[in-house]
């Protein structure tokens, strides 16, 4: 195994490095201080900027407009945009659009791809994805109550969804909804389905208030009803009966990004913990670094994310190599193990810079709030780990289900 960066991938790394440290970093005070939607205008010219460096959209064919990297490629440059909290945004590679972008561009008949993808490149709309139901636990994707039924020569959707990221001001939501409930197979009874957000019957309910907070546009998670919404049955994504399948093909891809996002947080939560550890003095001439317990607090840092870096990165390999089927066990080890280990760099970044750690002076306490649903979101720990426990069980023909 190869572990030399290729030239490439230095140049994406240093290029998106010196553009979160010139263009970005210095916006996060605002952001922290103002909502979202405030923050626009100054987002829009930060986006051209973007744009100019040739990473805009970046895991997408340069056909269409991206820069044709591959996911091992990608993962890098995901780390990079994660060291602050808008970097995956400046670059139009912010889930959920990342994922219903590579859906689309996967899936999509021509006519969807000229009405709702290319836009979507352009960072002209945003979009969402409605697949949670507050009645149906999330955890079992194959479970939930919203269906579409075929009506003429439209789809009419019922049910109700919640925690679907990015609404406020999105143009278009991919709806998970069962087409056909008497499938034999769980897994072949719902469709995702193209619903803009001004069809007749579709209601962004209100946003959420997560961690004491209600959002606005991007940076928010809505409940919506579809309350018989109509649209074209040309809005069908993908085959009827498969959207269970382009979810998990969409999430293995998905998750690497996450991962190496949250290692990027890590990095420069660590960075924060070293800078403070070496300059705060306990007492004259007695750096707080000096303490036994910080410097293991350092060490175990770096070497859970240096862990963590290589695991992810192996994960995306194989997806690439071998597709997200043969590497499910490698993408939940990821999953369940880089959240965890971002959570604890977090914890001891906060822990080491006291007081100043609670405020909003750096990104960690933004980062503690809204990054706990890293344990959650794409698949709770617990069902993560369930999978490659059960996986190793089997190896011993024991039949864990
Ligand atoms: C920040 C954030 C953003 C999100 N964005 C979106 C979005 O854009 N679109 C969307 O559709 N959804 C989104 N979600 C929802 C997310 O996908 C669900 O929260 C997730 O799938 C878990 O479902 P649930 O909340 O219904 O929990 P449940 O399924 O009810 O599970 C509750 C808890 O039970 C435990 N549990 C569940 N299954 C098992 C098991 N097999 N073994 C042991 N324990 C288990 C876990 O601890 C779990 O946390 C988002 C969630 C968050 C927090």
């Amino acid at each position: 195994m190869d572990f030399a960066e290729s030239e490439r991938v230095r140049t994406i790394r240093s290029i998106a490095r010196e553009f979160v440290q010139k263009e970005l970093v210095p916006l996060e005070p605002a952001l922290r201080r103002r909502r979202f939607v405030e923050l626009l205008p100054e987002l829009r010219r930060v986006r051209d900027r973007a744009k100019e460096t040739g990473l805009w959209a970046a895991h997408l064919p340069a056909e269409w407009g991206g820069a044709g990297l591959g996911l091992v490629e990608f993962a890098h440059l995901s780390e990079e945009l994660g060291r602050t909290p808008i970097g995956h945004y400046a670059f139009n590679v912010q889930a959920p659009d990342v994922g219903n972008m590579e859906i689309l561009l996967e899936h999509g008949t021509d006519a969807q791809k000229e009405r709702f993808l290319r836009p979507l490149v352009r960072g002209d709309i945003r979009s969402c994805f409605t697949m949670t139901e507050p009645e149906f636990p999330g955890s079992n994707p194959t479970w939930m109550g919203t269906t579409a039924v075929r009506d003429g020569d439209a789809w009419v959707i019922r049910g109700h969804k919640w925690f679907a990221s990015s609404v406020d001001g999105a143009a278009f939501a991919i709806c998970m909804a069962v087409t056909d409930p008497d499938a034999e197979s769980p897994y072949q009874r719902a469709s995702m389905i193209l619903v803009p957000t001004d069809a007749p019957g579709f209601e962004h309910v209100a946003n959420l208030s997560v961690m004491g907070d209600r959002g606005s546009d991007y940076a928010s998670h809505a409940e919506v009803s579809y309350h018989g919404c109509r649209v074209p049955l040309e809005n069908l994504l993908g085959a009827e009966g498969a959207g269970f399948a382009i979810a998990q093909d969409r999430l293995g891809a998905g998750r690497v990004h996450h991962c190496m996002r949250w290692i990027g947080i890590c990095e420069r939560a660590l960075d924060l913990l070293c800078r403070h550890a070496a300059t705060r003095q306990l007492s004259p001439g007695r750096p707080l670094g000096t303490r036994q317990i910080v410097q293991q607090w350092i060490a175990e840092s770096r070497a859970e994310i240096h862990g963590a870096r290589l695991m992810v990165l192996h994960a995306a390999w194989k997806i690439a190599a071998q597709g997200t089927y043969a590497a499910r066990e490698e993408i939940s080890l990821i999953k369940f193990t880089v959240a965890r280990t971002m959570q604890r760099v977090l914890d001891r970044a906060i822990q080491t810079l006291g007081a100043l750690g609670m405020t909003d002076d750096t990104p960690l306490a933004w980062w503690w709030a809204h990054e706990r649903g890293a344990r959650i979101y794409d698949g709770p720990d617990e069902v993560h780990v369930s999978v490659v426990a059960k996986r190793i069980l089997r190896g011993y023909g024991m039949d864990a289900r």
